[in-house]
């Protein structure tokens, strides 16, 4: 179990050595997926979401690479689930971003049981990105449209592991409450 998070860990951190976080720190990208699969394994959810968790942005983040990340390279590499999670969780970046975001909220109940705590895990970590770290470029506007979204989405991902869903439910509000008092 251990060698294997920490092989996705590694297998992550190279695919996102060039990549940075939104945020005005700039943070390095990888941060955001091990927080995801922090927040995982503090749930007790299964080692397969927690790998998925570390890769879920392996191959969105390295489509325009020398060599992308494929699926098929993923499920050699870590298993068939593994990456059927990833692909679940991965959207198809053809489409405008808007369409992206209407699909995310209309497809999320239908996610397999790992796909939904990935999904879930990535918008706690999103939102909390929201309020310590948030894209220097965003106003308040947009910051507000997007917690209403992460809400919509997560809507979709219940029943799977209600304590993690509570997670959800109070960054929520935290979020929403930091974002009430931004606007005060
Ligand atoms: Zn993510």
């Amino acid at each position: 179990m251990i060698s294997r998070v920490l092989a996705a860990a590694s297998f992550a951190a190279a695919v996102h050595a060039t990549h940075r976080r939104k945020g005005a720190a700039q943070e390095p990208y990888i941060n955001h997926p091990l927080e995801v699969a922090q927040i995982l394994a503090e749930h007790d959810a299964p080692e397969a979401a927690i790998l998925a968790a570390l890769l879920h942005d392996t191959v969105e983040d390295s489509s325009d690479d020398p060599e992308p990340v494929t699926l098929e390279a993923l499920s050699a590499r870590f298993g068939a689930e593994v990456a059927s999670i990833v692909a679940e969780v991965s959207d198809d970046k053809s489409l405008p971003k808007e369409m992206r975001k209407a699909l995310q909220v209309k497809m999320a109940p239908k996610k397999s049981d790992g796909a939904k705590l990935v999904k879930l895990a990535d918008k706690i970590s999103n939102l909390r990105a929201i309020m310590l770290a948030p894209p220097a470029s965003w106003d308040h506007a947009r910051k507000v449209e997007y917690v209403g979204w992460a809400g919509r989405v997560a809507a979709g991902l219940r029943g799977v592991n209600p304590a993690l869903e509570a997670r959800f439910d109070a960054t929520y509000r935290e979020a929403m409450a930091a974002l009430a008092r931004e606007a005060a």
